[in-house]
């Protein structure tokens, strides 16, 4: 299946974005910044209303699209929300405070791995994670203590543009700890004694996650 057929379908069905996450989603696009594609913003969208999370993470901001739909889509939540590159942060800085003047969106500045460890234990009753994908298992002790039982992990593009179901010697050369990072991360969410997971083939591959109560 082609993704981007498929992803411009799925845009089409979709109703339309509220008008100023329709112009950052533009204006992200055509800067050539990564973000959610429309079948993870359908899917975030469509998470928000259903399970109306209150303390909402993200790690990886770029300049706050998904933070801002988030925030939009689930009225009751404070989204905090992590990014290290000073590019992108002026950008998000400047986003938020256009759109997020009820001080519901909080910014962190810096590297995720430095932060993590600083937050609150179940702190978080939905987790979106969407940073360095040679990341993600690195981060994962964090997430799963971070996650309040019940809560939900969210985690985009681990199938790495289709590398991941490739044996590892198909992949380039260059790709390869990536690769094995994302497997690793994939195996680790679907065993972890503490989630109930789900690895879903949309987009560029995401995996649906909650903790499980005690
Ligand atoms: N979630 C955003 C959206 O859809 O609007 C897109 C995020 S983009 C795919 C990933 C972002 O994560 C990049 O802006 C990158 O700078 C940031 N990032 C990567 N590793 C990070 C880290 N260790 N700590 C904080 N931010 C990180």
């Amino acid at each position: 299946m082609n993704i981007d057929r498929t992803e411009k379908y799925i845009e089409l069905t979709q109703r339309t974005l509220e008008g100023y996450l329709e112009d950052i989603r533009e204006q992200a696009l055509s800067d050539g910044i990564p973000i959610i594609r429309p079948s993870v913003q359908g899917l975030l969208r469509f998470l928000m209303g259903y399970v109306r999370p209150k303390n909402i993470l993200e790690i990886g901001t770029a300049v706050g699209f998904s933070a801002l739909l988030m925030h939009e889509y689930a009225p009751d939540a404070r989204v905090t929300t992590i990014e290290n590159y000073e590019p992108r942060l002026v950008k998000a800085r400047e986003n938020f405070g256009n759109y997020a003047k009820d001080s519901r969106i909080e910014l962190l500045e810096g590297d995720a791995a430095q932060i993590l460890p600083r937050l609150k234990d179940g702190g978080y009753d939905f987790i979106f994670l969407d940073s360095a994908k040679g990341q993600y298992i690195t981060f994962l002790d964090d997430i799963i203590r971070l996650l309040a039982p019940g809560g939900m992990l969210v985690s985009d593009n681990v199938m790495q543009d289709g590398d991941v179901i490739e044996s590892r010697y198909a992949v380039r050369r260059r790709d390869r700890t990536i690769h094995e990072r994302m497997r690793e991360y994939i195996r680790e969410v679907s065993d972890s004694p503490c989630l109930e997971s789900a690895v879903l083939p949309m987009a560029d591959g995401v995996t649906v996650s909650y903790r499980k109560r005690d």
